[in-house]
């Protein structure tokens, strides 16, 4: 190849030699991090492995009030895992991170494409780490801040203030290093997402399938990526089932694990968190077994959704400007500078001046009955999915417990198991922790393979509404309510705990048994007989206060 990236791609392969397990990720859910990789390959794996400490760890005392008009409060994470947060000006952050984003040597009109790609990502963005008190990270978890470059300063400049808007806001947007030759729509990678008409699934032949890439896997490592996201069991064999319209892996078949089956998203990201990104680069690949080595042969990088970076490098070279590059890309959108838009108060100010970091209407709405996700890394898909589950559960259970709903949740997902264990110092099998008033819960992928998303969810905030109702009752009291209330294990697909049926005078657990169980097994009998001890009480006419 003729191009950067296949020097880029020789180079990394002795990198990954050097740099076992570690945690190589160009391909997060906005970006691509083509031209920072190699500076990053070296912090990341600490990086990772503190990212959720961090969060938890944030102080909120020292959260700065929001952002100015126009800047940026960025996290930028410092080696022992906290985040310095500064305060930068809008635009310089555009040119910091179109050098941290962008192909090498890529030519000015992909380079301002990618500028306003990722202006509109930083303003449609904001509430990501608003449970950390700052608006975005500076790695790939959001979009990675290098130093810029007279380069991406011309970029920036170039596209002062414009932004991608669908319904004159600050749209939707992703990009990825490469979609291999055909983008993907948002609901192949993230399940649920809106699938947006800018955001379509199409052949490209810009990035002409590169990267192409071929990586063998050892079944051993599999088996603990799988662990650490949450699978149990022994992997016997492994087959592709399912396809999306793009033709990329939808699902795959876990023979021996459970849950027994996991997509193909779900997969590339717990092989990237646990073993090294720079396996399963795309989910666009064959699988073939010989042996215990699992071979992938794929292309692209990155989910695909949105903007393929490799891919406007190549229609820079061949002349496309900047919007043409985006109208490909993002088809239907318009490029405006929203401030002339909506002019300002001053209208001398208004051509430099852009909007508040937020609506103003969607920033004093939030005070009150607040909800704040935090996701890791390439599950941020889920984001809008998630939030709505979570205000609808709230919302049923402050109806079911006549209790006025929190007013504020704030709910962590884990990258994986291992790092739910240590924040929380609870086992895997418990599935969902309360640690600082905060919902802490084991990785995305497992709760919703395992089929117990929802009600992991629900089961944690009936303990965050109702545990200081039933303050000084025994362990079974404060369970059981949470139990009851999350409601039955109706989803399908739950294999994780057989159905368990009590003895009717079986004695209610201890608090000992619920919270210091010794093993998945218990921890359901416990459970279970927490649950009809509950029950019986509210069978008899007594209220849920009232049980004890
Ligand atoms: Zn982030
Ligand atoms: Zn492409
Ligand atoms: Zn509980």
């Amino acid at each position: 190849m003729k191009s950067g990236f296949g020097v880029r791609r020789s180079a990394f392969a002795v990198l990954v030699l050097l740099v076992l397990g570690s945690r190589f990720s160009w391909f997060s859910v906005p970006g691509s991090t083509v031209a920072a990789e190699n500076q990053n390959q070296n912090q990341n794996q600490n990086q990772n492995q503190n990212q959720n400490q961090n969060l938890k760890n944030q102080n909120p005392e020292r959260r700065t009030p929001n952002a100015e008009p126009g800047s940026v409060r960025v996290g930028f994470l410092r080696a022992d895992g906290s985040y310095a947060i500064t305060e930068i000006p809008l635009e310089t952050y555009v040119a910091r991170v179109v050098a941290g984003e962008a192909a090498r040597d890529s030519r000015p009109a992909a380079l301002e494409a990618l500028a306003i790609t990722v202006r509109t990502f930083a303003r449609a963005n904001r509430a990501r780490h608003r449970a950390d008190g700052f608006d975005l990270c500076d790695q790939t978890h959001c979009q990675v801040v290098r130093a810029a470059t007279a380069a991406t300063e011309r970029a920036a400049a170039a596209t002062d203030g414009q932004l991608l808007l669908h319904g004159g806001a600050p749209a939707t947007v992703y990009y990825s290093a490469s979609c291999g030759g055909h983008t993907s729509a948002p609901s192949e990678v993230w399940p649920g997402h809106e699938d947006l008409p800018y955001l379509p699934s199409k052949r490209d032949d810009a990035c002409e399938r590169t990267p192409e890439w071929d990586v063998e896997l050892r079944a051993n490592d599999l088996v603990r990526a799988l662990r650490a996201a949450g699978f149990r069991g022994s992997l016997h064999a492994i087959h592709v089932t399912s396809h999306t319209p793009s033709g990329r892996v939808a699902r795959l078949r876990l023979d021996g694990m459970d849950p027994d089956q996991i997509s193909g998203q779900d997969l590339r990201v717990a092989v990237g968190r646990t073993v090294g990104w720079q396996y399963i680069k795309s989910t666009d690949f064959d699988l073939r077994t010989h042996g215990d080595l699992y071979r992938f042969s794929g292309h692209g990088s990155g989910h695909g959704v949105g903007l393929c970076v490799i891919g406007s490098t190549r229609l820079a070279e061949r002349g496309q400007s900047a919007a043409q590059i985006l109208a490909r890309y993002f088809p239907g959108l318009a490029i405006a500078n929203e401030s002339v838009r909506t002019p300002a108060a001053t209208p001398t100010a208004a051509a430099r001046r852009p909007l508040p970091a937020s609506p103003p209407t969607a920033a004093r709405a939030t005070p009150s009955n607040d909800v704040v996700v935090s996701l890791p890394d390439e599950d941020e898909g889920d984001r809008s999915v998630i939030h709505r589950e979570i205000v609808r559960a709230r919302d049923e259970l402050a109806r079911a417990l006549r209790l006025p709903p929190p007013s504020r949740v704030v709910v962590r997902f884990h990258a994986t198991t291992d790092d739910y264990e240590r924040d929380t110092g609870r086992a895997w099998f418990t599935s969902g922790a309360i640690i600082g008033g905060e919902l802490h819960l084991l990785p995305l992928a497992t709760l919703r393979d395992r089929g117990v998303l929802e009600r992991t969810v629900r089961h944690e905030i009936v303990h965050l509404m109702a545990d200081s109702t039933l303050a000084g009752r025994p362990a079974w009291v404060k369970e059981g309510a949470a139990i009851y209330f999350a409601g039955a294990p109706s989803i399908a697909g739950d294999v994780q705990r057989p159905p368990f049926k009590p003895d009717p005078r079986a004695s209610c657990p201890t608090d000992n048994e619920l919270l210091r169980p010794v093993s998945a097994g218990a921890l359901a009998n416990a459970y279970a007989r927490a649950r009809t001890c509950f029950a019986k009480q509210l069978a008899a006419g007594k209220a849920w206060r009232d049980v004890r």
